[in-house]
């Protein structure tokens, strides 16, 4: 089984009230990396540099062979929480390698159309993105936050951001 060992800590580079933590895996999981592109539905999987980048349970994760990395968590207790939950799923999937078909590029993600009807759709590029649909992909991959979209008003954001927790409902499917 699957275990890990916290081995870093400090502010995440994201939002320096919060942590993000560095951990050591017991093993290596290069080999199952193509397994959890196969069963995570909004990712960024780099299979050159062998790693792997998601939100789990509403955190900004990074998978190496060896290492990982998890941002914005509260503190200490919740990095262990969100760690614990991590590694479960990491076993998961290598228990069920058999039923899972590996993918091992990088896949075409879905729209999430949840979060794209919710933009004001005239794409003007002031989030840094050149499309809504390009900025509603970026907030399921954890790569933006929604007060990035200056036309959003705070009740608006709010809708956005229980569609972002709602598709982190659904990131895994095992
Ligand atoms: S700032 Fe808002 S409206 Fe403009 S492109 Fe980005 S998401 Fe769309």
């Amino acid at each position: 089984m699957l275990r890990y060992e916290i081995i870093g800590m400090g502010a995440c580079l994201a939002d320096g009230a919060k942590i993000r933590v560095t951990a050591m895996l017991s093993e290596s999981i290069g080999q199952l990396l193509p397994y959890i592109n196969a069963v995570v539905r909004y990712a960024s999987f780099d299979p050159g540099g062998r790693s792997f980048t998601f939100k789990f349970r509403g955190c900004p994760v990074i998978l190496e062979p060896r290492r990982v990395v998890a941002g914005q968590l509260d503190d200490l207790d919740t990095a262990e929480e969100v760690l614990d939950y991590l590694i479960e799923f990491l076993n998961r999937v290598q228990s069920k390698k058999v039923q899972i078909n590996p993918v091992f590029n990088p896949k075409p993600l879905p729209q999430p159309v949840e979060i794209v009807r919710l933009l004001p759709g005239t794409n003007c590029g002031q989030c840094g993105e050149q499309a809504c649909v390009a900025f509603a992909l970026k907030l399921a991959l954890g790569q933006q936050q929604p007060d990035s979209c200056l036309s959003l008003t705070g009740d608006e954001i709010r809708k956005v951001l229980d569609a972002i927790e709602a598709l982190n409902d659904q990131q895994v499917e095992v």
